[in-house]
C-alpha cells in the first residue's frame, strides 16, 4: 500500500509573495538568513504583510543549522507567542524553523493552530514541502534528521523573485542537491509511479535549466525553472526517500562543513556505482538516464548509466565544483572510502540509509 499525502498549499509563480497580504491582525515571526536581512531582501516578506501585523524577526541562522540556534529561536517563538512562522531563506533557515516547530511540540509548548509558511530563497532541498530538518548537534558534529508530519510547512511560497539574487556558485551546489534528491528519490526503496513522475520531471528541468541558471545570472525562466525542480524533486523524496548518497553527504556537512549540494555532488557517480551492483537499481538509473532526455529509447543500461554519469561530470566541471572531496577547500580526505562512510552512517543509524535500495549490512 502507498500512502500519497500531500498537505502544503504551494503558491508558486511571480506575485506568489503577495499570499502574504491575508495575514492580519497576528503575532508574526519571521526566521530569516542574517544575510538575506542585511541585503534587505527580507522586505519581500515585511512588504507584503499587513501593518496590522506584530512583526518579530529571528536571523541569527547559521548554516547546517546547530541545535544551540534552534534552542534560540523556540525562545523567541515562546516569549512573542506567534500565531505564524515564516521560514524566509536556504535549507538552514526552513530548517531552524524546523526544528523549532519540532522541538516546541515535543515540549508542548506550541499554539496547536500555528501557521508556518516557507519561503525558499535557493532552489535546492525542498525543504518547503518535506517532512524533515535537518540539524547539527556541535558536540558530536552530527547532522540529524528530525522527522514528523508535523513540521510540514502549512503553506510553500515559490516566488522566482527570492532567488534572482543567487550568485553561480550557490545556484551550482543547490542545483546538484536538486538532481541528487530526484535521483536518490527515483531509485529508494519507496519510491512509487507518483513520486517517478515529480521525479522524473525535476531532473528533466535540471538537465534543461541548470546550467543557464548557472551562467547567465538574468535568466529569469532558468531560475524560475529551477525553483520549481527543487520544489518537485523535495515531493518526490518526501514519498519515496532518500538514500546512502544523503547519509555521507551529512557526514561531510557535520564534520567537515562542505555545502550540502556540492557533498552530495562530489558522491553521486560513486554512489550509482555502488548502487549499480543490484541489478534491479541498475535498471532504475538507466530508465532515470532515458527519462529526463540523457540517453536514447535504445540505449542499453550501461549505455544510458554511463550518460547519466557523463553529464554529472561535465556539468560540475562547466560550473566549476571540484570533482572530488580531497579538492573541498582545507579538507584533506585524500584516503578516504565509500565503504567507511557507510559504515559510520549505519553506526549513528542516519535516517536516509534504510530508504538505499541496496541493502547495508
Ligand atoms: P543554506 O540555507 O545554508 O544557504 C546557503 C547560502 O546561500 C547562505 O550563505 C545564504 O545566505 C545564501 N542565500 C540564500 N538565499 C540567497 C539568495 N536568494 N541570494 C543570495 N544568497 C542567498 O543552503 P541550502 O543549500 O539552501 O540548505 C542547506 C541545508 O538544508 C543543509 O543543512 C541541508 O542538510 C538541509 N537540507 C534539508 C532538507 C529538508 O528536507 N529539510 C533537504 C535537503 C537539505
Amino acid at each position: 500500500m502507498n500512502i500519497i499525502s500531500q498537505t502544503t498549499k504551494i503558491y508558486s509563480g511571480e506575485g506568489a509573495m503577495e499570499s502574504l497580504r491575508d495575514i492580519k491582525n497576528s503575532k508574526v515571526l519571521v526566521m530569516s538568513d542574517g544575510f538575506l536581512v542585511k541585503n534587505k531582501m527580507i522586505n519581500m516578506v515585511l512588504d507584503n504583510l499587513d501593518k496590522t501585523n506584530t512583526v518579530e524577526i529571528f536571523d541569527d541562522i547559521k548554516p547546517d543549522p546547530p541545535l544551540s540556534v534552534v534552542s534560540k529561536a523556540m525562545a523567541k517563538m515562546i516569549q512573542i507567542d506567534a500565531e505564524y512562522l515564516i521560514g524566509f531563506g536556504g535549507g538552514s533557515a526552513i530548517d531552524t524553523a524546523k526544528g523549532t516547530i519540532y522541538f516546541l511540540k515535543q515540549a508542548g509548548k506550541l499554539k496547536k493552530d500555528l501557521e508556518f509558511i516557507a519561503i525558499p530563497t535557493t532552489s535546492g532541498t525542498g525543504s518547503e514541502v518535506t517532512n524533515v530538518a535537518v540539524v547539527t548537534d556541535e558536540q558530536s558534529s552530527v547532522k540529524h534528521a528530525l522527522v514528523s508530519d508535523e513540521i510540514l510547512p502549512t503553506v510553500a511560497i515559490l516566488d522566482p523573485k527570492t532567488t534572482e539574487s543567487l550568485p553561480p556558485a550557490i545556484v551550482a551546489n543547490t542545483g546538484m542537491d536538486v538532481l541528487t534528491h530526484s535521483l536518490e528519490a527515483y531509485v529508494a526503496k519507496g519510491a512509487n509511479d507518483f513520486s517517478d513522475a515529480l521525479a522524473e520531471k525535476s531532473g528533466e528541468l535540471v538537465v534543461k535549466y541548470l546550467l543557464s541558471a548557472y551562467k547567465n545570472a538574468d535568466d529569469k525562466v532558468a531560475k524560475e525553472k529551477m525553483h520549481m525542480a527543487s520544489n518537485l524533486a523535495g515531493n518526490a523524496f518526501n514519498i519515496a526517500g532518500l538514500g546512502v548518497n544523503h547519509s555521507i553527504a551529512h557526514q561531510l556537512g557535520g564534520v567537515y562543513h562542505i555545502a550540502h549540494g556540492l557533498a552530495n555532488a562530489i558522491l553521486l557517480c560513486e554512489v550509482i556505482d555502488f548502487n549499480s551492483e543490484d541489478s534491479k537499481t541498475k535498471e532504475k538509473y538507466a530508465e532515470y538516464s532515458r527519462k529526463i532526455g540523457l540517453a536514447e529509447k535504445n540505449d542499453c543500461d550501461c549505455d544510458a548509466i554511463y550518460k547519466l554519469k557523463l553529464f554529472i561530470r561535465n556539468i560540475m566541471e562547466e560550473m566549476n565544483l571540484p570533482k572530488n572531496i580531497s579538492q573541498c577547500g582545507n579538507v584533506d580526505l585524500s584516503k578516504w572510502k565509500l565503504e567507511k562512510f557507510i559504515m559510520t552512517a549505519n553506526t549513528m543509524k542516519d535516517r536516509c540509509l534504510p530508504g538505499n535500495p541496496r541493502d547495508i549490512k
